[in-house]
């Protein structure tokens, strides 16, 4: 017999296929999505939600590491599956043995494919990733040039891509992502593969706020879960159809209890009732991605009303102060993130208390939790 937590993180399926074809629609029609799927699917579990853009004709998945491209092609998805960050030598054959596409940025592990390659007497396709703006993962510009060549005299390699990265198409007037598309442009077009290659930069800000840099492929992430990269503004500033959140987060009620005014709760007693006070405990904490700085910060739903967190936030429990609703019981559901009647706390919502993006709240949720599935 199965045991079941109280903390249920629940997908919505449809929700995920809704989102990549809204995605898909705002798209050149030849212009594949690829769906990032890392940190298993920013928390929604990354074989559910490939299976679930694969129904809705995605061909093109991405992850950070090469352990995670092993497990969702051993998971059945058929498609081509790219790897964001490298890999440790070692593992080449990996690339083979699972058919995947390595996204390289340094001429050792270009080796690495092109002997491996030679040794299966097969070819490998490799996308490079040039660093033209967001200071992380890529090749300098000035050096791509003598890269491509390099990478084109190795036998078995396959030049299949170019990328790049922008941090900051989430700012819809930014000038410095049209400067750095202008730059990643020029890149591209010098390169005497152009015309063989898939060129890809655009992110979920640069599918939502920059449509002219799709190019040959776009790779979207926080937008196929239903958030804008730019959160509550983002939602403003939408026109038509909506994203839609995939993930709701719901727990229940404890205990309950009445304590006088002047009574201290949680650690430290960061928060003294100044009334008679009716106290829900819940059964969630930081440990369950309900971040300790959301202390008398937060708010949950019960019986479709927004309550307080009062005090700390313990490793897997906290405080509400209930006494603004009758008749709450232990076993009463509480919705952390998600809609109750006519209420609705959204990923944004918690994240700005937390000075920080939905990103982070869908990825503690979800990987910190179990999660169940609905159409
Ligand atoms: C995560 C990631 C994306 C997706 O970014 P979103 O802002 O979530 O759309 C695209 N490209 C790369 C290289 C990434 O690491």
């Amino acid at each position: 017999m199965q045991s079941h937590s109280f903390n249920q993180v629940e997908i919505s399926r449809s929700a995920l296929r809704h989102n990549f074809s809204l995605l898909k629609r705002r798209m050149p029609p030849d212009t594949p999505i690829l769906a990032m799927v890392k940190a298993d699917a920013y928390g929604h579990g990354m074989v559910e939600a490939s299976q679930a853009f694969q129904e809705a004709g995605c061909c093109e998945f991405g992850v950070a590491e090469l352990c995670e491209a092993v497990r969702l092609r051993e998971s059945g998805i058929t498609r081509n599956i790219y790897v964001f960050l490298g890999f440790k030598l070692f593992d080449v054959a990996l690339f083979f043995e699972y058919n995947l596409i390595p996204v390289i940025f340094d001429i050792e592990s270009a080796r690495a494919l092109s002997d491996e390659a030679v040794s299966r007497n097969t070819e490998i396709t490799v996308h490079v990733k040039v660093d033209c703006g967001m200071t992380r993962l890529g090749i300098v510009p000035g050096e791509l040039g003598d890269f491509v060549t390099v990478l084109c005299t190795l036998p078995g390699i396959k030049y299949g891509g170019l990328a790049s990265h922008f941090p900051r198409s989430d700012e819809p007037d930014s000038t410095q992502t049209r400067e750095q598309f202008a730059r990643f442009n020029q890149l591209a077009a010098a390169d005497a593969k152009v015309s063989e290659i898939v060129v890809h930069t655009a992110n979920s800000g640069g599918i939502l706020y920059f449509p002219d840099s799709s190019c040959g492929m776009v790779r979207a992430g926080i937008a196929l879960y239903g958030y804008y990269p730019d959160g509550k503004n983002g939602i403003l500033r939408q026109s038509g159809e909506k994203l839609q959140p995939t993930m709701t987060f719901k727990s229940r009620v404890l205990q309950v209890k009445t304590v006088d005014a002047g009574t201290g709760v949680s650690y430290g007693h960061t928060y003294t009732t100044t009334r008679e006070t009716t106290i829900a405990v819940l059964p969630i904490g930081y440990e369950d991605g309900l971040s300790r700085c959301l202390s008398n910060k937060g708010e949950v739903l019960i019986h479709d009303k927004r309550v307080p967190i009062v005090g700390r936030i313990c490793m897997n429990l906290c405080m509400v102060d209930v006494s603004s609703i009758e008749h709450v019981r232990a076993g009463d559901e509480v919705v952390i993130m998600g809609s109750q009647g006519n209420e609705t706390i959204t990923g944004d919502d918690i994240a700005d208390l937390m000075g920080s993006i939905s990103y982070e709240v869908l990825c503690l949720f979800g990987n910190n939790n179990e999660r169940t599935y609905i159409e």
